[in-house]
């Protein structure tokens, strides 16, 4: 593969988005170590300018609700946190709503406007990790988890009390963690991470559902690039 081509990032960084999506639906190791070092090659669409407007929407009714749901709370909305490093890999990521509660416990919630998906778990899960040593580096106590929630919702219409009552799931209770972390996500998540940190440019696992959605296809050489049907006629 023809490293020289692609446009490295300025530093080697990750985000919980593409790391979850990495332990659940892409499960080449090179992509996540492309993604760690280069700019994706897909450029900015359309189609990525209607998804934020949508997401800034559904984000907006998910804060509105919460700060009524939880009146002790405060509710903070697209909350930028500080790089922090998982065994050798930087996480960067951007939690789209915030509640910090009187007794110092957080809750964390995302708001997805696409199906509902595993990996959504795994991100907001990474988030309340990157928190918990956030505050350990800089001496403040260990936040304890309220919840993990995520909002299911397209933005385009006003919400109801159903709406919510559908597609607002929420995790309570300090053990939502480990529901996320279950033991084999954990040792994937550390796995990943370790092949992600190595300098050498891992083997690819071409498949048609990992190249698919790969954002490097274009110039991976060992990129499944057409999902044709084979003709087996003789067979019958
Ligand atoms: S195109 Fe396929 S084989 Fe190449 S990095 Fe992406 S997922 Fe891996």
């Amino acid at each position: 593969m023809q490293l020289e081509k692609l446009k490295r990032k300025q530093n080697k960084v990750l985000g919980p988005s593409a790391l979850s999506g990495a332990l659940t639906e892409n499960s080449c190791n090179r992509q996540v170590w492309l993604l760690n070092r280069f700019k994706p090659e897909t450029k900015d669409s359309v189609f990525l300018e209607k998804w934020k407007l949508q997401h800034t929407s559904a984000l907006n009714n998910l804060t509105n609700f919460l700060g009524q749901k939880y009146p002790d709370a405060k509710v903070d909305s697209e909350v930028q946190l500080p790089t922090v490093e998982f065994h050798g890999v930087s996480l960067f990521g951007v939690i789209d709503c915030l509640l910090l509660f009187p007794d110092g416990s957080v809750a964390i919630f995302d708001a997805k406007t696409g199906a509902r998906k595993s990996k959504d778990w795994i991100q907001i899960g990474l988030y309340y990790l990157m928190q918990k040593a956030i505050n350990r580096s800089y001496g403040l106590p260990i936040p304890r988890l309220f919840s993990l929630g995520i909002f299911y919702d397209d933005g385009k219409f006003p919400p109801s009390k159903k709406t919510f009552e559908e597609n607002l799931l929420e995790l309570q209770g300090e053990n939502a963690i480990d529901e996320v972390f279950l033991d084999g996500t954990r040792k994937k998540l550390r796995e990943v991470l370790q092949v992600t940190a190595q300098d050498d440019l891992p083997d690819p696992q071409p498949s048609i559902g990992n190249c698919k959605y790969c954002k490097f296809n274009i110039s991976c050489p060992s990129a499944l690039k057409n999902d044709v049907a084979i003709v087996a006629n003789d067979l019958i």
